[in-house]
């Protein structure tokens, strides 16, 4: 049995129904679609040919009732030859249209009218063309009638004349009254027998003008009845010879319109082909008539059809609007219910409610009241968190009470007031309690000495309940022995109740463990304290040592300068002496010049002796800057290393001269390096003395400074000399103090050169040169002016 009440049944449930729905709008829509277009089809191709043809018919027949018209009031032949060929053309035109309406019901009744009409056409027209004839030959019966009338006419006069002339002629005689009666009775007779002749005349034209509604045998009976009292007179006219002429004209005119004469035989076949052409004529405009009715009735049935069709497809409209406006109001209806009930309120609303539910269980609230219930999905899902919350609660509580009773620490849960409610084994044995403890408040449990510090931490606001935690180191009897225990307070919820979880742990091994450590530290703490001060006075010590060493140091320089000085002080003199002879020479000279009063030799004279005083002045101005105290703590600077070997060459230049020793300046000018300048100066000193010292005994005497290599980090530069080189005996000891081969030697040249390159970062090394000298390499960092 499926579950209609989960949330996916009921969408898949909705979404099916609006499936449906789209569906059944669809499919009303396509009907909807497959009706107007049947219609508009049935229309194209039934009602719109039907209307063509009818309208067709209609104007047709209309040219064909007008051409009869004419042609029934026509007797010119050329005219009723052209309007019979209309009425042809008519009728083809007719029967064209006929054709298009052969899908209609009156097809066959309009196709059997026009039949019949063609043939009753084609006998009319025969009959017109016969009363055409016909009429000609009337007119020429009613032309002779009119003609002898008028000859009747015209003879009068002559008759009048005549009658006149006997009277005239008798008058004067009056012989004769027979004769002249019998005068007057010929001229009365042809009186009324004129006025009879106009009567029959006249007669004859109104049975003429009226032969087609009147009665032709009463009407000649009549004539008959008149033409024998116009024959009674004639006859009683025929013996005035001067009459014939009348009389013949009467006779003819009485032959003609006699009953059974030339004009009632005319005027019957006349008539004949009148009723005829009457006849016809009825029968043409009855089936006109009648194809009338057919197509009136053709356009109404059309009409009607159209108007049906009209309704239907307006009901179509309708019915669909209807049944479209129903499927989307209940759309918009089924999407508001599903959007406020199922997805709003059953899934949404519950969902978040589900959601800070779970957010609170997942922080650890497991108290947390889940309030989503229903059978669906998620009432399912708020069933199982509830029992997950359960089971969690349940596993945390027999957790925590398997965690109390199996653990090594011994743990007791009491209330907030201190009465006790567990005490684990561990515990009970530390206590020697067994189940009673339960029954007591926790400072019962401990030696009496220590309750009320107990006590207090159950007191309002004390730590243990402000702060939920708190600890105590105790001191506690047992067992005929003090254990130091150490009890941890901590508040904690039990359902929706606050308790209280005292975990003791006995450190009596760490506490004396700790207090043993106390002790010793204690005590070295005493004695490094002791030492310390030992240590600081050691300090202060060799402080003092240092500076003493130093200034020992710096005595030592300055001895090791002064036995320079001491061993250039020789030829110093000799160099000072030179000057010193050669000044006296030229005052000697000088003198006589002024004796013998040769002025002239003057100033080159004194020129030669100012020359010499500032030689003499430079080399005691080096010297004493030589010899003059420095201490090593001056700050280094950037020197031109050419320079101090320039000043060092002063130095020893003296000595030098002596013993004809070479000493080769070949360093760039432009090299420098970061040092103190009296300090290097002394360095070189130092090498130039040892290496003339070197080659003075040598036959070659020559002594070089100059650049052995320089790269970014080491400028090297070598004092070579062309003496006999290092004692390979001696090398490793010669940087040691006081070591030296000399007899008049100190042995700390090298190693002051060594300290004062120590201060410059720099270092000093031995080596020999190609040709088998010295060489002293003095290793110091480029200055980056060099690089
Ligand atoms: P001193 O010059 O007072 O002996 P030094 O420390 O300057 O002390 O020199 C130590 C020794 O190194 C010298 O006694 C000498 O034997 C040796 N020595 C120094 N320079 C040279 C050199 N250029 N050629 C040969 N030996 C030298």
């Amino acid at each position: 049995m499926v579950n209609i009440n989960t949330i996916g049944n009921r969408l898949i449930f909705a979404i099916g129904f609006m499936a449906l729905l789209t569906i059944g709008v669809s499919g009303v829509a396509v009907y909807n679609w497959e009706t107007l277009d049947d219609h508009i089809e049935e229309i194209v191709t039934v009602n719109m040919p039907t209307l063509r043809s009818s309208y067709q018919l209609e104007r047709n027949t209309a040219g064909l009732q007008a051409a009869l018209n004419k042609i029934s009031m026509n007797t010119d032949p050329v005219v009723h030859k052209e309007l019979q060929q209309k009425i042809t053309a008519k009728l083809q035109l007719i029967n064209l249209a006929i054709k298009d309406t052969v899908s209609m019901e009156q097809y066959n009744a309009i196709l059997a009218t026009q039949k019949g009409l063609a043939e009753t056409l084609s006998q009319y027209n025969q009959q017109l063309e016969q009363r055409n004839l016909q009429r000609s030959t009337l007119l020429q019966v009613e032309n002779n009638i009119h003609w002898i009338h008028q000859d009747l006419i015209n003879e009068l006069p002559l008759l009048q004349q005549e009658v006149e002339w006997q009277l005239t002629r008798m008058l004067p005689n009056i012989i004769d009254t027979n004769a002249i009666i019998d005068v007057m009775t010929e001229f009365s007779l042809i009186q009324s027998i004129t006025v009879k002749e106009n009567e029959l005349h006249q007669l004859a034209q109104e049975i003429i003008l009226q032969h087609h509604t009147r009665d032709l045998s009463n009407a000649f009976y009549f004539i008959g009845y008149k033409i024998a009292e116009v024959q009674t007179m004639s006859e009683q006219l025929s013996h005035y010879p001067s009459t014939s002429t009348y009389r013949e004209h009467l006779n003819d005119l009485i032959t003609i319109v006699a009953p059974n004469g030339q004009l009632e035989q005319q005027l019957r076949k006349d008539s004949e082909i009148y009723h005829a052409i009457t006849q016809y004529e009825q029968d043409i405009q009855q089936r006109l008539a009648r194809q009338e009715a057919l197509i009136q009735k053709m356009v109404t049935d059309a009409d009607a059809s159209l108007i049906n069709l009209n309704d239907q497809t307006r009901n179509a409209i309708i019915i669909s609007n209807l049944i479209l406006l129903g499927a989307v109001c209940l759309s918009i209806l089924l999407a508001i219910i599903l959007s406020i009930y199922l997805v709003g309120r059953g899934i949404v609303k519950r969902l978040n409610t589900l959601g800070r539910h779970l957010r609170e269980v997942t922080k650890g609230n497991l108290n947390v009241e889940i309030q989503v219930t229903g059978n669906d999905e998620i009432g399912l899902i708020g069933e199982s968190l509830r029992q997950f919350c359960l089971q969690m609660q349940e596993m945390e509580r027999t957790n925590a009470l398997n965690l109390i009773n199996n653990t090594q620490a011994s743990i007791i849960t009491c209330d907030l007031v201190g009465q006790v409610e567990s005490v684990n084994s561990s515990a009970q044995q530390l206590f020697q309690q067994q189940n009673k403890a339960e029954d007591m408040v926790v400072w019962q449990l401990f030696n009496s000495n220590i309750d009320s510090r107990l006590e207090s931490l159950f007191h309002p606001a004390s730590p243990l309940l402000e702060n939920g935690a708190c600890n105590l180191t105790l001191k506690h009897f047992h067992n005929a022995e003090h254990l130091y225990l150490r009890l941890d307070f901590r508040l904690f919820k039990q359902g929706t109740t606050d308790k209280v979880i005292i975990t003791m742990t006995d450190i009596t091994e760490q506490e004396k463990a700790a207090r043993w450590l106390e002790s010793i530290v204690y005590e070295k703490t005493e004695s490094l304290t002791s030492r310390n001060r030992q240590l600081r006075a050691e300090i202060e010590d060799r402080k003092r040592i240092e500076q003493d060493l130093r200034s020992t140091q710096d005595e030592l320089i300055q001895a090791a300068k002064m036995a320079v000085v001491g061993q250039t002080m020789t030829s110093l003199a000799h160099e000072l002496n030179q000057p010193l002879s050669a000044i006296s020479t030229h005052v000697f000279a000088t003198k006589m010049a002024v004796k013998q009063s040769r002025i002239d030799k003057l100033p080159s004279s004194l020129e030669k002796i100012e020359g010499l005083t500032a030689r003499m002045g430079r080399i005691i101005a080096s010297l004493r800057n030589f010899s003059k105290k420095q201490s090593a703590d001056n700050p280094l600077k950037n020197i031109a290393v050419y320079d101090s070997v320039d000043q060092a060459m002063q130095i020893v230049e003296g000595r030098a001269r002596v013993q004809k020793t070479t000493i080769e300046n070949a360093i760039s000018p432009e090299l420098t390096i970061n040092a103190d300048d009296v300090q290097f100066e002394q360095v070189l000193v130092n090498l130039l003395v040892n290496s003339c010292d070197a080659v003075a005994s040598c036959d070659n005497r020559h002594i070089r400074v100059h650049l052995l290599s320089q790269n970014n980090n080491t400028t090297l530069i070598a004092v070579s000399d062309s003496g006999k080189g290092f004692d390979a005996t001696m090398m490793e000891k010669l940087f040691t103090p006081f070591t030296t081969t000399k007899d008049v030697g100190l042995g700390l040249g090298l190693s002051i050169c060594r300290s004062i390159l120590t201060r410059f970062g720099g270092s000093i090394s031995l080596a020999s040169a190609l040709e088998g000298g010295a060489m002293v390499i003095l290793e110091l960092p480029t200055h980056e002016n060099n690089q």
